[in-house]
């Protein structure tokens, strides 16, 4: 995928795999007739059919890398290579994810600061990598933010989370061990230019900390929504829980907001696990929402 240029901004995407799984085990309560709607402009027949019981919620996984004022800024780092992981699908991976940065232009030394919209386990495993036994920051030269309310909660191994303890253990703290990891609050401000920069916004629900991350330079705003949504669906039934928020009720206000800003707004969405360009703008559509995708392959 062709990098995006949004003014002084250059966005790319880099993959690391898409993980297919069943529709409803994501979010129970989605109907036929919502999968009609949805595909008059989701057509994807691996994924998607009329019936919900067949039907799979695929998602890409992927990381974002801006370039910015001579800065290069990750966010979220996938699931990561080698780990240990208590469900099947992200157990021991071998994934090309650093040959597909490469080939996006990056080497690992070159990043210059690592983002997380939360400590989920697929958003945080590439923050480290195993050399000789040890996890050790895959990025060696970045400053890694963490917000301090993901990490205060998942710190303490709460119960119903295995996936995120494991990611805790390897993922977050070899890198605050290393002296490269930074707590910060739900409204962190990276980068400033006057009236741009990049910023976090709290967006709590999801995960207990979880934030948006918003980029603005001299172009159009972009949005990085993160986990606040996780596939097309949610557009049309953004009132459903999703099985994994910790707050379902909190995310369920909070992703419908998100939606009507990032349509009202304009702002050019980045999600963590579309699949095909990614990225794209949220069109208002009676009561719920569409996607349309940016053509740049
Ligand atoms: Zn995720």
């Amino acid at each position: 995928m062709k990098p995006i240029t949004l003014g002084r901004m250059r966005v790319h995407k880099v993959h690391e795999m898409d993980s297919p799984v069943p529709l409803l085990s994501q979010l129970p309560g989605t109907t036929a007739d919502d999968l009609k709607r949805l595909l008059t402009w989701y057509d994807q027949p691996d994924e998607i059919t009329s019936d919900p019981e067949t039907s799979l919620m695929t998602f890409s996984v992927h990381s974002w890398v801006i370039e910015i004022d001579g800065r290069t800024i990750m966010i979220d780092t996938c699931d990561g290579n080698h780990k240990n992981r208590s469900l099947d699908a992200v157990h021991q991976l071998d994934t090309d994810y650093l040959g597909n940065l490469r080939r996006a232009g990056f080497a690992p030394e070159e990043i210059d600061m690592v983002m997380c919209t939360h400590l989920h386990f697929d958003h945080v495993g590439w923050n480290t990598r195993l050399e000789n036994g040890k996890w050790v920051p895959t990025f060696p030269n970045a400053r890694y933010v963490f917000t301090r309310r993901d990490y205060d909660y998942f710190k303490t191994n709460p119960p119903g989370e295995p996936l995120s303890w494991e990611a805790f253990c390897d993922s977050i703290v070899p890198v605050m061990e290393a002296g490269q990891g930074e707590l910060v609050e739900a409204d962190f401000v990276a980068h400033r230019e006057i009236g741009d920069g990049i910023w976090l916004e709290p967006a709590f629900g999801h995960s207990p900390g979880c934030c948006t991350i918003h980029a603005k330079a001299d172009g159009q705003p972009a949005l990085f929504w993160g986990d606040v949504v996780h596939h097309p669906v949610q557009l049309i039934r953004h009132d459903l829980p999703f099985a994994f928020d910790a707050d379902a009720a909190t995310a369920r206000r909070v992703r419908k907001a998100t939606l009507e800003r990032a349509a009202d707004d304009d702002l050019l969405c980045f999600p963590a696990h579309f699949r095909r360009s990614s990225a794209g703008r949220v069109k208002r559509d009676g009561e719920a929402f569409r996607y349309e995708w940016i053509d740049n392959n």
